[in-house]
């Protein structure tokens, strides 16, 4: 990925701000005559600081002095020439240069790299700046040593209490679909879409009604226009999407998930799940002839055994069904494939799908098959019951997934006939069916998912859901709120996504770091039983890998433009010599935390940890 440097660090006071975290290092560097000798010096200075941490001379919190021995192997990490042999850049040249030419040296780093720096001085020195989080300031833990018994009991459940009391200031910030309040706001909602589409009420509960209307094309346009009051960036990025057919389309139920009335004020993931920004569209266009390897990012035209099969993993394969969806979210990973929503040519022939269920019954190792696309639940009950009738018929295929986002686009989908239907092929002890959905956020949580769950779960039919972290749902303690809605709907959290991609969906990516201060700082404070995904990372090619698994990863450089450098073990690590992924985080720390800033008016200190997750 090219260098980006959006903001030179020509106004940062480098002295004030970077160097007086540790003096010594700028003395070591700028008193360097080469970088060998820099490099030399650095790493001996940085062995100086470790052994004071192993000999205990610092006297450091024993928390505190673990980030400090992180930071010193990841510093180690960074300046090594190997890392800089594998990522083609040298921070610290840059630091280098930094040290003896100032603001001259400065133009050429991002804002970015000077505060990842910062941090790491500050880490290395056992003064990162972590202690108390935002949320928890002022609050006073309970010494053990000096209280004890029920004394202690209670003064610990005041201090949980007025935790938990902070946490839930941050969930208003969210509400969830089944809040009564939005309900009824939505219930308006509905009676204007019916208004402008021509539909009753009946038609609203009917799916075949949200199949036939959704909003594509022309007149979805026009529609939009009208019900969103569309102008600006997001109009002329759907009509570009249409003269140059990039994939886009919304489901009526979907539509009425928005802030019809005022624009903005809860619905920032649903609108940009489907309006596709300008620059998204732009790319797409740019890359309309090479698009479908462009946009694979996930490598996946070389992990096909045969047509619509992918495998990743030695017991658990793909079956993609259906080349399509009732509505398209804009960062889909099958951006290089879906051609559009609700396309009837992306519907595979019955004799393709025969053939693939037959390469199924081919390969006794695959125990778990996820039958999804596109959104398997786009075919008529009929077909999804042939595969699931054929698949059932292997002996050894113990779970069959359908892996489909219609509870949020089109949760109508599921009637009685098909929860019954899919219920019928569930053997207890041998065969287990169920549902991975992609829920994004609470807002989308809604009584008709619910209702449609429950149909699901009456049936034997287990709902998981598989969450993809963007910036969209990325605001303290957001998917905390949605692990709340999503167990009160009777769904499972199962995997959260760091989503990887191109430029083209910039927008909607974050660091590394976010997911991984989200599992820690946010997820835990729940019971373990609303939190039961993993995050996970999806290598291109060799599959999904844990995300906050220390050994699985190493960060090993922080580049110029501020971004971090990331070098991914498989998940084949320890069984097979299998070469790892050099992952770069699209977006650097300073520049999600400014666009948190900007986008939600969020305070930075907020997310101040975040630095210090290697
Ligand atoms: S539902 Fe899944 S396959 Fe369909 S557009 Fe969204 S992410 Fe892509």
């Amino acid at each position: 990925m090219p260098l980006q440097v959006v903001k030179p660090a020509t106004s940062i006071d480098l002295e004030g701000f970077l160097w007086r975290e540790d003096p010594s290092i700028k003395e070591i560097l700028a008193s360097s005559s080469s970088l060998e000798e820099a490099r030399r010096s650095l790493f001996l200075y940085l062995n100086q600081l470790e052994w004071r941490l192993y000999s205990g001379e610092d006297k450091l919190h024993p928390l505190v002095e673990a980030v400090a021995r992180d930071a010193i192997r990841v510093f180690k990490n960074i300046i090594s020439p190997r890392n800089e042999k594998l990522t083609g850049y040298s921070a610290l040249y840059c630091l280098w240069r930094l040290a003896r030419e100032g603001r001259a040296a400065a133009r050429e780093v991002d804002e970015g790299f000077v505060y990842e720096f910062k941090h790491l001085f500050k880490a290395i020195n056992g003064r990162p700046d972590i202690y108390p989080a935002k949320y928890a300031e002022g609050l006073e833990q309970v010494d053990f040593t000096r209280i004890k018994g029920r004394r202690a009991g209670i003064a610990r459940s005041n201090y949980l209490d007025e935790l938990a009391r902070r946490v839930r200031e941050y969930l208003k910030r969210y509400p969830s679909g089944l809040d009564p309040e939005v309900v009824k706001r939505r219930r308006r909602n509905v009676e204007r879409i019916l208004q402008v589409l021509g539909g009753s009420p009946d038609d609203w509960r009917d799916y075949r009604w949200h199949f036939r209307n959704a909003l594509k094309g022309r007149r979805g346009i026009k529609v939009l226009r009208e019900l969103l009051g569309l102008e600006g960036e997001d109009l002329e990025a759907l009509t570009k999407a249409l003269e140059h057919r990039v994939p886009f389309g919304i489901t009526p139920y979907y539509l009425h998930l928005f802030d019809l009335d005022s624009p903005w004020s809860h619905d920032h993931q649903v609108r940009r799940q489907v309006l596709p920004p300008l620059h998204y569209v732009k790319t797409m266009i740019e890359h309309r002839d090479d698009r479908e390897y462009y946009f694979d990012f996930m490598g996946e035209h070389d992990t096909s055994p045969h047509p619509l099969i992918t495998r990743r993993y030695p017991m658990v394969a793909i079956l993609k069904a259906a080349n399509t969806c009732p509505q398209i979210c804009v960062y889909c990973q099958r951006n290089w494939e879906i051609v559009t929503a609700l396309d009837p040519q992306g519907i595979p022939a019955r004799k393709l799908i025969d053939k693939a269920i037959d390469w199924f019954a081919e390969h006794p190792e695959i125990r778990d098959v996820l039958v999804t696309g596109g959104d398997s639940m786009i075919l008529d009950d009929a077909t999804i019951e042939h595969i699931v009738k054929r698949l059932s018929e292997l002996d050894h295929v113990e779970l069959i997934r359908i892996g489909t986002r219609i509870l949020v686009t089109v949760p109508f989908r599921i009637t009685e006939e098909l929860a019954e239907m899919l219920g019928s092929y569930v053997e207890p002890g041998k065969r287990v069916i169920s549902i991975s959905t992609h829920v994004e956020s609470a807002y989308e949580v809604t009584p008709e998912m619910a209702e449609a769950v429950y149909k699901l779960r009456r049936n034997g039919i287990m709902v998981y859901n598989q969450q993809v972290y963007t910036f969209w749902v990325s605001r303290r303690f957001e998917t905390v709120a949605l692990r709340i809605a999503l167990k009160k709907a009777g769904i499972d959290p199962y995997y959260t996504f760091y989503p990887k991609g191109k430029w083209e969906t910039k927008d909607y990516l974050v660091p590394v770091a976010r997911i991984l201060q989200e599992r820690k700082e946010e997820a835990r404070l729940l019971p373990g039983t609303f939190r039961t995904e993993e995050p996970v990372f999806n290598v291109p090619r060799l599959g999904k890998n844990h995300l906050r698994a220390g050994q699985d990863h190493e960060l090993i450089m922080i580049r110029p433009d501020g971004r971090r450098v990331y070098l991914w073990h498989p998940w084949e690590k320890n069984i097979q010599l299998v070469d790892p992924y050099i992952y770069t985080d699209m977006v650097s720390i300073k520049m999600y935390l400014d666009k948190l800033r900007e986008v939600f008016g969020e305070d930075p200190e907020d997310y101040k940890s975040i630095w210090y997750y290697y």
